[in-house]
């Protein structure tokens, strides 16, 4: 399979703007669900915050996933894009009155909960509406994903879930509540992971030990969801559109102690989107200096801010030309240093009116665009509104 990139169309189009090729997508989903069906008792739970387009959230949704939410906002979206609202769970340390409520009044599937004040405000918000709510808590199994610093949150030091040391007392004091009602554990220790074997591996060991722990007092956990976090190749995007989800999701289902009663649902969201995406933008201005030539495109971290954020690196490609390499770095219009693409990226001889991809950029592109120095959000085009 290859990317389609409509360029006689890009030409016709305002820049920048977001690009999706919607049959890497289908087929991407498409392997997703037969690795469901294979594994059995197993759910995808779409992670909405990684791109939220309403484009593509019916299509994720078509596939038969659920949906991992993490505000309010995107409940509404999910429910609005076809997700099931029992198949919608909603994560978060922050969960705010309204977006309990929210969830409450739809009967998602399930809470993960992050801390016992936040188990106390979902009973007692329950309570008020004559509902019990499903919680599953959210255990920090204090395993390091080796990945960038800001995108890794299963360590002890991370703000995110309880410590293994209070599960078993949150879990009784869930217990001891009325209004709601513990359906399980779940974990996500990072992001771009892509050594199964050095950061999932250590966390299905976690995980087995935590179960064995909570049997012998008792307690019967229902479903097991181990996040998301699967990464994607973003220097050959090419070469590998498709992650290998096969590997992923049966190296959990090998590993994992999984008991027959029990569910194992995952939360992929890079892994779904990324590679579909690209944010496309043309040339402004070749810019030499003493000892570097910049081209300056119409993009900058307002569209796409990883390589800002966490030093990220998008393949660049020059769609319009095939002159001769040369060395280029590749920087947007926005008044920070941090607002850069590339260092030496060799390119196709730029000019002015160039059209520019950046490759990967449908997870965490659009879904993190900012209007910073009163820039207007960009448009989005998939493959079907282009052919
Ligand atoms: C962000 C997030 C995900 C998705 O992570 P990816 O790396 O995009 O797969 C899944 N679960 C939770 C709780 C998250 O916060």
């Amino acid at each position: 399979m290859k990317t389609t990139l409509p360029l006689e169309r890009f030409k016709q189009l305002r820049t920048p703007f977001y690009y999706y090729d919607t049959r890497i997508l289908r087929e991407t989903l498409k392997v997703i669900s037969d690795e469901m069906r294979a594994l059995g008792n197993c759910e995808v739970h779409y992670a909405v915050k990684a791109n939220a387009n309403p484009k593509l959230l019916p299509i994720i949704s078509s596939y038969g996933l659920g949906a991992d939410c993490v505000s309010g906002g995107e409940i509404e979206a999910a429910l609005k894009s076809g997700f099931p609202a029992d198949k919608i769970v909603f994560a978060g340390v922050g969960k705010a009155d309204w977006e309990i409520n929210l969830a409450l009044d739809n009967d998602i599937f399930c809470f993960n909960v992050e801390s016992v004040p936040e188990l106390e405000i979902i009973n007692e918000l329950a309570a008020s509406k004559g509902k019990t709510a499903s919680v599953a808590f959210r255990i920090n199994p204090d395993v390091g994903a080796h990945t960038h610093a800001n995108i890794t949150t299963g360590l002890a030091e991370n703000k995110f879930g309880i410590n293994m040391d209070d599960m078993e007392g949150i879990i009784a004091r869930a217990m001891a509540l009325d209004h709601v009602h513990f359906v399980g554990l779940h974990f996500h220790i990072g992001s771009q992971i892509l050594d199964l074997d050095a950061d999932f591996l250590p966390l299905c060991e976690r995980i087995n030990a935590l179960q064995d722990q909570l049997e012998s007092r008792g307690v019967r956990v229902e479903n097991i969801n181990v996040g998301g976090g699967l990464g994607v190749d973003y220097d050959h995007p090419e070469q590998h559109l498709i992650p290998d989800f096969k590997a992923y999701m049966s190296m959990f289902a090998k590993h994992l102690q999984l008991r027959p009663w029990q569910t194992l649902h995952f939360e992929p969201g890079r892994s779904i989107v990324a590679q579909c995406g690209s944010l496309i933008s043309r040339v402004l201005y070749v810019k030499q200096s003493a000892n570097k030539q910049f081209a300056i495109i119409d993009a900058g971290m307002t569209e796409l801010i990883r390589p800002a954020l966490y030093q990220a690196h998008h393949f660049i490609e020059n769609l319009t030309s095939n002159e001769e390499t040369e060395i280029y770095d590749v920087v947007g219009p926005i008044c920070e240093s941090s607002d850069l693409f590339g260092r030496d990226e060799r390119l196709p001889r730029v000019r002015r009116g160039d059209l520019i991809a950046l490759r990967s950029s449908g997870a965490y592109g659009e879904a993190m665009a900012s209007t910073y120095n009163c820039r207007a959000l960009p448009k989005s085009y998939i493959l079907e509104d282009l052919i």
